[in-house]
């Protein structure tokens, strides 16, 4: 097949948007190819890159187990496909999350970002908030950030760069082809993420 193969993990959460977003990224670009959702492990050795969305990583999480799609998708961002972690989505690639108020929590994560969370880290949801934030480093000086129960990271190897901070917290991580927000791009009209995530996808094509 001709041009990229996105998949948007398709279990619970923000995938329409997520779909949608991606689409309009590529279409910006004038990069071709297909944004499907995942919603069986066997669809995941297609990918030429995965967007894992915001929703309930408890819930992502332990569904993707179950049906088998967990471990396949672990092997493949192992193997090299980029991934973007929104939201829950980060807190599934991560190597251990904690609740700021329940604290440890025994849940399914990818184990492949080497990063520690902190779940709800901003409060819970009458806490949702936007604020405008900046990545200079990845070439977005300013971005419209949605914080729905945003998780923080609370420490990075030192191979994971910061791409971005709020209130002292860091909300942006970028390690090799795997990228992660706190916050939500698809709730915005800006398509500045989801383009850098396609290009990155590209790279490898
Ligand atoms: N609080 C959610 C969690 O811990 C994440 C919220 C979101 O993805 N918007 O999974």
């Amino acid at each position: 097949m001709n041009g990229l193969n996105i998949g948007v993990l398709a279990v619970q959460g923000d995938v329409a948007e997520n779909i949608m977003a991606t689409k309009m990224a590529m279409e910006e670009l004038g990069i071709e190819g297909i944004v499907n959702e995942i919603k069986n492990p066997e669809q995941i050795s297609d990918l030429d890159g995965l967007i894992i969305p915001g929703g309930e990583s408890t819930v992502i999480g332990t569904l993707s187990l179950v049906n088998g799609s967990l471990k396949k998708i672990k092997e493949k961002i192992a193997s090299g496909m980029p991934v973007f972690g929104i939201c829950a989505g980060l807190i599934l690639l991560s190597k251990k999350a904690k609740d700021r108020v329940v604290g440890e929590m025994d849940q399914p994560l990818l184990d492949l970002l080497d990063v520690k969370i902190e779940r709800n880290a901003f409060g819970r949801q009458r806490d949702s908030f936007e604020s405008e934030i900046s990545m200079e480093k990845i070439g977005v000086p300013k971005f419209q950030g949605v914080f729905i129960r945003a998780p923080s990271i609370m420490e990075a190897g030192h191979n994971v760069e910061i791409i971005s901070k709020f209130n002292e917290k860091i909300i942006a991580v970028k390690q090799g082809k795997i990228l992660g927000t706190s916050f939500h791009p698809e709730l915005t009209d800006d398509l500045s993420l989801h383009k850098y995530f396609v290009n990155l996808v590209n790279e490898k094509n």
